[in-house]
């Protein structure tokens, strides 16, 4: 899987809107670790019902090796902001203490639009 820093933009389809990366994280790169929402894996489970860009192939969890994932969460937040986060997310949250932006976790707490 490729890395993208948080919040950096989106870049791997043309969208037509724009995007900003969360949760693409890579071994040896630095990641923000603690505590989130209990609801917040709840909610990125349920938006990951429907996923979306599966093109992009499966998703191996870099730090572990037990797990992959296929597909993308985008949800957009209150500020209009859309968000792409691979499935893998999940298993980084609750395998591997990863904290996505406060922003990222807002927006899947209260999405406006779950899918793009
Ligand atoms: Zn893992």
């Amino acid at each position: 899987m490729t890395y993208y820093p948080d919040l950096s933009p989106y870049r791997y389809t043309v969208a037509d809107q724009p995007m900003l990366n969360v949760g693409w994280l890579e071994p040896g790169a630095y990641f923000p670790r603690g505590p989130v929402p209990a609801q917040l894996v709840d909610a990125l489970l349920k938006l990951g019902t429907r996923p979306r860009n599966k093109l992009r192939g499966f998703h191996f969890c870099e730090f572990c090796s037990r797990y992959r994932g296929t597909g993308e969460i985008h949800v957009v937040g209150a500020s209009g902001i859309r968000y792409a986060a691979p499935m893998l997310i999940i298993h980084y949250i609750f395998a591997h203490r990863y904290r996505p932006p406060k922003e990222f976790v807002e927006a899947v707490l209260s999405p406006v639009c779950a899918v793009a």
